[in-house]
Order: structure tokens, then C-alpha cells, then sequence
């Protein structure tokens, strides 16, 4: 009875999904994942369709402006530049830095804003000189019945915000931005995994296009605003999809909460990274490959854990209890032994999910 005692101790049962979770937080932290929320990195092995945003997800989100048009030839460039960068030194969106950072090359002097006001997913406005000023996107002049310029339709590999004078076009601003180096072997990763790949961005569909097509993206949503990144999650999810939100804007934070997983980059808000589950610290979007991958790996070392825990008793508390008395009796310190063997066997076990690192094709992973 004492070697049974001794046998069925369940000692390495406790230990067997603990020591897995501590290896794999860590080994995922060093290696660029932040885990925010253990068991939505645990069903990363489950996800069918992820959304990514654009702006700063799958692109660099470091814009540079490219064109600044002025539409009353009268007024001079640099002051309408400086006035829009004025505004939106306020904003912490891509495109915000990337108009201030114009402003600043040419060292203009800003002026002062008063009743700065930020519309997620549109623009922004605010009031300078006594006049009222906004920079905003393309759908938010269709919405408001205002013409887009034929200029701007032109570029259509480019952002191209509007800036509104007193609610009349005043000017429009085209600006670049780079696909993240690592996005197309992402996005490709994903689909050998059979994940469906999408995008939803608040930029305009030609931009959209541009990228999805570069990408080699499965579908794509183009002017999208915060809620209706939400609707599209959604719409998935009711197809069956478990599907995974990737962004860094506080646009995107609402859909990072709806989704099955919330995925932040690390160069974006606080906001997308205080909703989400698991943070890409390096902004890298291979790193949800790694995820889906590290998380699969994860939950097949926990199951085999939980085998080994369990699976030695199926055999040692038999032989505890006598069944091939009188040929063999398993002592209570034999018993002690096999009970320890079985908690090295799982922490060793646990232990090669450093290994894992190491298999991915001499790879960081
Ligand atoms: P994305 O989904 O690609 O990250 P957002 O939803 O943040 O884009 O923004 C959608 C659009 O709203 C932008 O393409 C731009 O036209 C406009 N916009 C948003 N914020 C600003 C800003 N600070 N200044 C000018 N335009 C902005
Ligand atoms: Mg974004």
C-alpha cells in the first residue's frame, strides 16, 4: 500500500502543463511575442483567417510625403504645410509623423492649434489663424459630398489625405509608405498553414489593391472604419472562421477585442497594444507565423506532458500493487524512484521546446 501511495503521487501531473507554459512564455517573449493572455496564445494552433490591418501592420507605417498640392496657386506651399503639420502634431497616427517630419525638414514654424479634434479612422481637425482646418480621407469627402480632384485619383499607389479650409478643399497631401520586408513571406507562410489572409484598411481601395496584389492577399476591405473592422471580423466568425485581428492603430482596437486573438504590433498605439492578446514586440508580421507555429508546438508538448504524467502509473501502480507477486515486488523506494523518474521525464520533456527554436531552419525560430 505505501509503494502505491508513493507511485500514484501526482507529482510530475502538476508540474506537466506549468513548466511548459513558464518555457514557452519565455522562449516566446526573447523571440519577439509578447503573451498577454495565455489561452488565446494556446488556441493560436485553432486560427483558419486572420485580418490584417495596413497602415503600420503591414507596412512600415513610416510615410514620406511624396506631393503636396495646393489648390488656390495663390497661397503659399510652405505655410499651408506648416499649417497642416501644426494639426497634426497632435495626431499619433503614421501619417501624422510623416507630414510633421516634411514640415520639419524644411525647418517651417508651426503654427498654433486651438480645438484640436482627432476622428478615429478619418481624420482630424482643428482651428488655426482663426480658421477652422481638416485633414482627412478620401471617404470622408465622399461622405460629406465633396469632389475628389482628378490629380489624386491618379495616384494610386499612394496615401493621399485631403486638407478641408473652412469645410472647402484646400489641398491634398500624397504620401508613401513601405511593405514591411518580411509581409509577403508572412502572408505566404500563413497560406501553406491553409490560413486565409485578408486586410482591412481605412486607406483608400487603389492603395488597398496595390498591396493585396503585391501580397498575394485572399481579400481585401478598403475604407473601412473602426466598426466596420468589427463587422468584418464578425462576418467571419459566423462563416466558421477562428479568426485573428492584426494591427497597431486605435482604429483597429475594437477589432482586436472582437476577435478570436488580438495581435498588437509593437511600433503602434498603446491602446491596440492595451486590448490585445499577444503583442509582436518587433513588428515583425512573420512573428504571427511564428505564433500559430510556437503555439502548435506548445499544445502538443503539453499533451505529451500530460501523457507521461499519467501514462507511468498505468504501468508502475500495477506492479505497486503486487500484480506479479510473488515473481516481482516493487519496493516503496523503487516506487519513490519511478515517481521522480516520471517529474524529470516531463521537465526534461518541457525543456525541448528550447529545441524548437533550433529546427527552424537554423533560423531565430
Ligand atoms: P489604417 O486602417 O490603414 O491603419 P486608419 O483607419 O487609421 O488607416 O485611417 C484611415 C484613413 O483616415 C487614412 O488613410 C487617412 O486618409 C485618414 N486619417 C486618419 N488619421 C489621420 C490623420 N491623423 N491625418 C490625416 N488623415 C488621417
Ligand atoms: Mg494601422
Amino acid at each position: 500500500m505505501v509503494t502505491v501511495m508513493v507511485t500514484a503521487c501526482p507529482h510530475a501531473l502538476g508540474v506537466a502543463i506549468p513548466l511548459v507554459v513558464a518555457i514557452s512564455t519565455a522562449v516566446s517573449a526573447r523571440n519577439g511575442l509578447l503573451i498577454r493572455n495565455r489561452t488565446a496564445f494556446e488556441e493560436a494552433r485553432k486560427i483558419t483567417a486572420i485580418v490584417f490591418d495596413k497602415t503600420g501592420t503591414l507596412t512600415e507605417g513610416a510615410f514620406g510625403v511624396t506631393e503636396i498640392e495646393v489648390l488656390d496657386k495663390n497661397a503659399n506651399a510652405d505655410q499651408f504645410l506648416a499649417t497642416v503639420a501644426a494639426l497634426e502634431q497632435q495626431s499619433e497616427h503614421p501619417i501624422a509623423k510623416g507630414i510633421v517630419r516634411a514640415a520639419k525638414d524644411k525647418n517651417l514654424v508651426l503654427p498654433s492649434v486651438e480645438n484640436f479634434a482627432s476622428m478615429t479612422g478619418q481624420g482630424i481637425s482643428g482651428n488655426v489663424g482663426g480658421e477652422n482646418w481638416q485633414v482627412v480621407s478620401p471617404s470622408f469627402l465622399k461622405t460629406n459630398g465633396l469632389q475628389i480632384p482628378e490629380a489624386a485619383t491618379e495616384r494610386t499607389a499612394e496615401t493621399v489625405v485631403f486638407v478641408l479650409k473652412n469645410k472647402e478643399l484646400a489641398g491634398f497631401i500624397a504620401l508613401a509608405d513601405k511593405i514591411r520586408e518580411d509581409a509577403a513571406e508572412a502572408v505566404r507562410e500563413l497560406k501553406n498553414q491553409n490560413i486565409k489572409v485578408f486586410m482591412a484598411t481605412g486607406d483608400n481601395p487603389q492603395v488597398a489593391k496595390y498591396i493585396a496584389d503585391k501580397l498575394n492577399l485572399d481579400g481585401w476591405f478598403a475604407e473601412v472604419l473602426p466598426h466596420q473592422k468589427v463587422e468584418i471580423i464578425k462576418d467571419l466568425q459566423s462563416k466558421g472562421e477562428f479568426v485573428a485581428m492584426t494591427g497597431d492603430g486605435v482604429n483597429d482596437a475594437p477589432a482586436l477585442a472582437e476577435a478570436n486573438i488580438g495581435i498588437a504590433v509593437g511600433s503602434g498605439t498603446d491602446v491596440a497594444a492595451e486590448t490585445a492578446d499577444i503583442i509582436l514586440t518587433d513588428s515583425r508580421p512573420s512573428d504571427v507565423v511564428n505564433l500559430v507555429r510556437f503555439g502548435k508546438a506548445t499544445y502538443s508538448k503539453m499533451v505529451q506532458n500530460l501523457w507521461w504524467a499519467t501514462g507511468y502509473n498505468v504501468f508502475a501502480i500495477p506492479l505497486a500493487a503486487g500484480i506479479l507477486h510473488p515473481q516481482f515486488v516493487l519496493s516503496p523506494a523503487l516506487g519513490a524512484v519511478l515517481m521522480s523518474v516520471s517529474t524529470v521525464v516531463v521537465a526534461l520533456n518541457a525543456q525541448l521546446l528550447h529545441r524548437f527554436l533550433k529546427n527552424q531552419n537554423g533560423k531565430k525560430w
